[in-house]
């Protein structure tokens, strides 16, 4: 089979192999919610709804949760800027999916090659311009964060070719900071190539089906298949 490759997959798979396997593969021990990924998803949800229906956020899950009720006027403001800002186009929750040769499919299309949710994407009026940003909670990995803004770059000279600068910037909720990280059409080529090569690898082990164990204390520890039964290897 030809897979069909998302930022959080290829993430997956590289912080240890066997770990896709039992996730994405064989399904044995599929991901399981912790608290940091529910308060996330909580937290996409809140600002979702804030954006496309103006739910208050002052009586949202944010409001009630200890680590972001703080934040809650801090980001009204922050999305009152970005609303305010003068655009040809917006999105909320926007998803991405790609061929091989980077034109748009649908997402359970049988050539999609990539697959990404953008979560809040603005475009100038000239559309030259694209704002893409993405709600966060927990702490900041500016080496991962890095590697998704690149993918979101990507995505968005696939869908707005006339695109010729992006800005993909990170909010961080419980800190209230921005992380912003500029790319521009030239950065395309390189991009690509690099997502490429490491969705290679991914395809590589399906094609070999070779899934190698990769334990460390971080990866096992949010792992679902380190559990008694589970990976031998396991870190715990
Ligand atoms: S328990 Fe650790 S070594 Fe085993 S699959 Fe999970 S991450 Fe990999």
């Amino acid at each position: 089979m030809t897979v069909a490759w998302s930022f959080t997959r290829l993430d997956c798979f590289e912080s240890c192999p066997a770990k896709y396997w039992y996730q994405y593969v064989t399904k044995r021990y599929p991901f399981v919610e912790n608290e940091h990924t529910t308060r996330g998803n909580a937290a996409h949800s809140t600002i979702e709804a804030r954006l496309k229906t103006k739910a208050s956020l002052r009586t949202s899950a944010l409001a009630v949760n200890e680590k972001t009720r703080t934040s809650i006027e801090w980001l009204e403001q922050l999305l009152l800027v970005y609303e305010s800002l003068p655009a040809s186009a917006t999105h909320v929750e926007l998803e991405v999916a790609l061929t091989d040769q980077y034109t748009q499919c649908h997402w359970m299309a049988k050539n999609c090659r990539h697959r990404a949710k953008i979560d809040f994407l603005i475009l100038s009026l000239d559309g030259t311009h694209a704002l893409v940003v993405d709600w966060k909670t927990g702490r900041h990995y500016p080496a991962k964060v890095i590697d998704q803004a690149s993918d979101y770059a990507m995505c968005v000279l696939a869908l707005f070719p006339g695109v010729r600068h992006i800005d993909a910037q990170f909010v961080y909720l419980d800190d209230r900071s921005v992380h912003d990280y500029k790319f521009t059409f030239k950065d395309n080529p390189v991009i690509r190539e690099t997502f490429e090569l490491r969705a290679a690898d991914l395809q590589a082990s399906y094609d070999n089906n070779h899934w190698p164990v990769k334990p460390s204390d971080n990866g096992c520890r949010f792992c679902s298949a380190n559990v008694p039964g589970g990976c031998p290897s396991g870190v715990r």
